[in-house]
């Protein structure tokens, strides 16, 4: 399933929401996740927020690493 490009488009549907939410960094929530934490591999936080992060959000491990990923 190819990835659709982030655009400007504010309108939400609640498909649009859920997507988004996915997609978003479940810190600051605006900005998109490219942050892979390790060794969980949750696809967490935005690079702003991994640096406040000392356990993933998702599953509460603690980080021992971070991977900086590009979604396209
Ligand atoms: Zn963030
Ligand atoms: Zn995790």
């Amino acid at each position: 399933m190819p990835i659709p490009s982030e655009t400007k488009n504010t309108k939400t549907t609640d498909s649009d929401e859920a997507t988004r939410s996915y997609r978003t960094c479940t810190s600051c929530k605006q900005r998109p996740k490219t942050m892979l934490l390790l060794p969980c591999s949750h696809l967490a936080a935005c690079e702003q927020c991994v640096a406040d992060l000392s356990c993933c959000p998702m599953c509460f491990r603690s980080v021992s690493c971070v991977i900086r990923t590009f979604i396209i």
